[in-house]
């Protein structure tokens, strides 16, 4: 293993760096810590009564000759087990626990058992299908497999310093290059759920060898070129998919691969989102790294078409459950959404990469969204129930009874067979403090307000930041610096979209306007700073009236509550009575916010007034030209991440204000 590469500007400050120590997130990390792990370990194990076997380890055993029977699970069923691995290597590296290191290395033990003699690695193809290696790359996600692999090894490794499953996963990965490629006798294709692409850059980061990184380039600039790879593939399969043996007149649908034109020539986000923004994140790495401005640009212009047309208020994105996909411009139907939990947390990989590019507040301000309102919904409080849709708006009769709805649920599930999201929750939410700063050699961003301590290097001084915050119940933030001796840089703040200005001391002195700079969202305080400096930033948190783009035909005459990052909801339980659809905002009551220790661990609810349609005279009439009467009622919404754990019930984001 040779040196890593060297950090270069905008690098995260990483994770063994940091530490979360905050009243609101400390909980989410002990619950991924003592609850998530532990539970999706025993559903490897086929050992959680009442969910459907995991088959990860009996696969293992299967493929390493341990044991005799059938492949279990879906054709990427690895990915999963990689994505925990990804989780428990993110969690040692901030709470070492040797006992969940030692079940790590058992699984380890039989991956190794498990890797074929040429370095390759899949239990499906090693068991079920042999010989039929990378003859489907449209439909079996084996690179995609292998990417999640390939991050679990690097987030193990630096987790705790081991190298057996890094290196394990270098010799796939050497294998991989010898097999895809433009040259002779190589395979000129790419995966059809992209993700092999992001893990490169980061086992190239981690060993310093450039071949990964050139492979990741080779994968992104492959796809989309002529001839469609994913169309002759089909072709030579006999037009048959994995999911269908009977041959078909329908070719795979490239748009929905993000596989019809170059990549560098895209400019809307289309087809399945998760796949979309894992490319995307890639592209992002790519760009930075390589410092490849033609890729950089259709990045941005992929950020901005998701960002201002594609994207639900919540940072959910992907407005259907065909195909899990994006659709067009402001197509945000709230009742239909589908707004994955696991493409919402690809948008934050996505902006978390486009921050370390060019560090401006609008990439921040989007991975904020996404993780305070999409992610955290995506779990419920016990760490053992999740939600895969997270719609805007949910009438629980109509998830039953119509069948357009049946993929909206009311509450969360319990594990799914295609757990996809629940890992990747746990490994996000495992190495969250990686999206708190980045850095230069002498500015340090503070892109999170999330409590904790930082130790950084800042122009030659060991830096070490305390920071302690109020979100997302209040707007205080201080940050605390000691340094070994007078260090000169730069403190860099975000200054969020959701608040109207911001007041900053330095030591308990207002700082005067001529002694910072804002720059792309970011206050830069640039000065000589002494130990224990103490910074506090204090950041109004008004109850804001949002509206929606006019194109947004979902949200015409509606509004939505948000506070500091926090978007609201009514739910049906509060306000007991009639559908919600029959509340209208009455702007004569004022909105308050108020803390409710009650409400699910304690949260900020805000609470106004609303005029309620009344049914009296509809009893046996469905259409009348009688106009409607309506009462006063109180109006109460709730932070939309804690929506659905109160029982199966109305909720909606968006209500109307006429
Ligand atoms: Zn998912």
């Amino acid at each position: 293993m040779t040196a890593a590469a060297q950090p270069k500007p905008g690098d995260p400050v990483q994770l063994r760096h940091v530490r979360i120590s905050d009243p609101f997130w400390s909980e989410y990390g002990r619950l991924i810590r003592e609850a998530v792990i532990p539970y999706q370990y025993e559903t490897f194990h086929d050992r959680v009564p009442g969910v459907e076997p995991g088959h990860a380890i009996r696969n293992l055993r299967i493929a390493a000759g341990l044991e005799k029977g059938e492949f279990g699970g879906f054709v990427f069923q690895d990915s999963d087990l990689a994505k925990w691995l990804e989780a428990a290597g993110h969690s040692l590296t901030t709470h070492p626990d040797p006992e969940l290191e030692r079940k790590v290395d058992e699984i380890i033990d039989l991956m190794a058992q498990a890797q074929q003699p040429d370095g390759y690695f899949n239990t499906y193809f090693t068991v079920k299908e042999p010989g039929k290696r990378w003859t489907n790359l449209t439909d079996c996600h084996e690179l995609y497999v292998a990417g999640h692999l390939i991050e679990a090894a690097v987030a193990y490794y630096r987790g705790t310093g081991k190298t057996r499953l890094l290196d394990m996963m270098c010799r796939f990965a050497d294998y991989i290059g010898d097999v895809f490629g433009s040259g002779e006798g190589k395979l000129p294709g790419y995966d059809g759920h992209q993700e092999i692409e992001l893990a490169l850059v980061k086992l190239y980061r981690a060993t310093g060898q450039e071949r990964y990184l050139r492979l990741a380039q080779y994968f992104i600039d492959q796809r989309g070129t002529d001839p469609k790879f994913f169309h002759e593939e089909w072709k030579r399969r006999g037009r048959i998919s994995h999911w269908s043996p009977v041959p078909s007149h329908k070719a795979p649908d490239l748009p929905y691969f993000q596989s019809h034109i170059p990549v560098r020539e895209q400019d809307q986000a289309v087809g399945h989102a998760v796949r979309a923004v894992y490319m995307y994140s890639a592209m992002a790495d790519l760009a930075r790294v390589n410092r490849d401005e033609s890729l950089a640009q259709a990045c941005r212009r992929l950020w901005h078409n998701i960002t201002r047309r594609q994207m639900y208020i919540t940072g959910g994105i992907g407005s259907t459950h065909h195909g899990e996909a994006f659709t067009f411009d402001y197509d945000l139907p709230n009742d239909t959404a589908y707004a994955e939990t696991c493409a919402s947390i690809g948008l934050i990989f996505f902006a978390s990469r486009m921050l370390r590019l060019e560090p401006k507040a609008e990439y921040a301000d989007v991975l904020e969204r996404a993780l305070y309102n999409t992610v955290l919904a995506g779990m419920a409080r016990d760490g053992q129930h999740f939600f895969y849709v997270n719609p805007l708006e949910v009438w629980p009769e109509a998830s039953r009874r119509n069948p357009g709805k049946h993929h909206v649920k009311p509450i969360r599930q319990g594990w799914f067979a295609c757990a996809c999201c629940p890992p990747n929750v746990a490994r996000l939410l495992a190495s969250l403090g990686e999206y708190v700063y980045t850095q230069t050699t002498d500015t340090l961003y503070t892109h999170l307000y999330i409590g904790g301590t930082a130790e950084v290097w800042l122009a030659g001084n060991k830096v070490a930041v305390a920071q302690e915050s109020g979100l997302p119940w209040s707007g205080q933030v201080a940050i605390r610096l000691e340094t070994n001796a007078p260090a000169p840089f730069s403190l860099a703040l975000r200054i969020p979209d959701w608040t109207d200005g911001f007041r900053l001391t330095i030591n308990g002195i207002p700082v005067a306007p001529s002694d910072f700079c804002i720059q792309d969202g970011y206050v830069h305080l640039a000065r000589t700073w002494h130990s224990g400096d103490l910074v506090q930033l204090e950041l109004p948190m008004d109850i804001r009236l949002v509206r929606a783009h006019p194109q947004v035909r979902a949200n015409a005459g509606k509004v939505a509550l948000v506070r500091g990052p926090l978007v609201y909801a009514l739910e049906g339980i509060d306000h007991e009575g009639g559908p919600l659809a029959a509340l209208v905002l009455d702007k004569s009551v004022p909105l308050a916010a108020r803390f409710d220790p009650e409400l699910l661990g304690g949260a900020v609810v805000i609470e106004g007034g609303a005029l309620r349609e009344q049914e009296d005279g509809w009893e046996d009439v469905l259409y009348s030209t009688a106009a409607k009467s309506a009462v006063p009622v109180p109006l109460r919404a709730i932070p939309y991440y804690l929506w659905g754990n109160r029982g199966e019930s109305e909720m909606t984001v968006w209500f109307r204000e006429h």
